[in-house]
């Protein structure tokens, strides 16, 4: 498939970059996934408004206007044959000798490809995920969407090996998130979820999954979350663009509530589904 790197559209083998560029030197960028429903970007006013964010954080002049922006996507997403897509967006302090600080001369390094996005099943809906649980020990702006990401990497390997879909950190007792998701806990019938603070990233299912409570009549409390409340919930939920929202079934082992979906999973899994593009007639 078609990839879109400074300027053009190439084959994704054809698709190369310096071995000075700071992306691969220091992790020196920022990245944005957006899914797309039926060949419309679901949430792309959020999805830019955060890449802009996360430019703007570490002071990486933003090359495009946001129309720029949605044409350049537009072009990967309509060369390629699936409905349903994961767009992927990375920007990098581009090339430069290398040296730590910023370079006086250089230019964004600009990379966005697209794959199929393919939603969990059925069954893993019907089954709920397991997840394990470890300290955080990532970097202290986790709200940027930065490229380094080794503490996710780790988190994530962590799962890998222990046959879970995610791992749930926890910084010094309270709840942060997943390696590559927001986490939601239920207790006492309601939602919870930590606050949006430099110790997570403000998912763009943060922000729909509080429209989708307020519509749906579910309470919605924001703050500190320590580890015992996460490990008596009720319910555990995990959201990302690519998983949507997902119950959790075990941590660490231990069934969550009666180790089945529950009812504020089911019901905030039919408003999203709801909420979502549908087809264009
Ligand atoms: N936190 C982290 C660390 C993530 O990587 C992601 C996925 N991008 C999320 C939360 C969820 O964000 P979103 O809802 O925008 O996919």
């Amino acid at each position: 498939s078609l990839v879109y790197l400074n300027g053009q559209l190439t084959p994704l083998s054809d698709a190369k970059i310096s071995v000075l560029d700071r992306g691969f030197i220091f992790g020196d960028g920022v990245y944005e996934v957006i899914p797309m429903y039926h060949r419309q970007l679901f949430r792309a006013d959020q999805h830019f408004a955060r890449l802009f964010r996360s430019m703007r954080a570490i002071s990486l002049l933003n090359p495009h206007a946001k129309e720029e922006w949605m044409e350049l996507v537009r072009n990967v997403t309509g060369a390629h044959a699936s409905d349903q897509q994961l767009v992927y967006i990375q920007v990098t302090r581009g090339v430069a000798k290398r040296g730590h600080a910023f370079p006086e001369a250089s230019y964004p390094t600009v990379f966005i490809m697209t794959n199929p996005l393919v939603t969990p099943s059925e069954d893993v809906r019907a089954q709920g995920v397991a997840c394990v649980s470890m300290e955080d020990s990532r970097w202290l702006h986790c709200d940027i969407k930065s490229i380094s990401l080794l503490g996710n990497v780790l988190a994530a390997q962590y799962a890998a090996e222990h046959d879970a879909v995610e791992t749930i950190q926890f910084r010094d007792g309270f709840l942060t998130e997943g390696a590559s998701s927001n986490v939601w806990v239920v207790r006492h019938g309601r939602l919870m979820a930590p606050p949006k603070d430099k110790h997570i990233l403000e998912g763009i299912r943060y922000g729909l999954i509080e429209e989708l409570c307020a519509a749906c009549g579910i309470m919605l409390e924001v703050r500190h979350i320590a580890r015992a409340e996460v490990f008596h919930a009720e319910e555990i939920l995990i959201t990302s663009a690519g998983k949507e929202i997902l119950p959790v079934a075990s941590i660490d082992g231990h069934p969550v509530g009666s180790g089945k979906p529950g009812p504020v999973f089911q019901r905030l899994y039919a408003a999203y589904q709801q909420a979502k593009p549908r087809p264009l007639t």
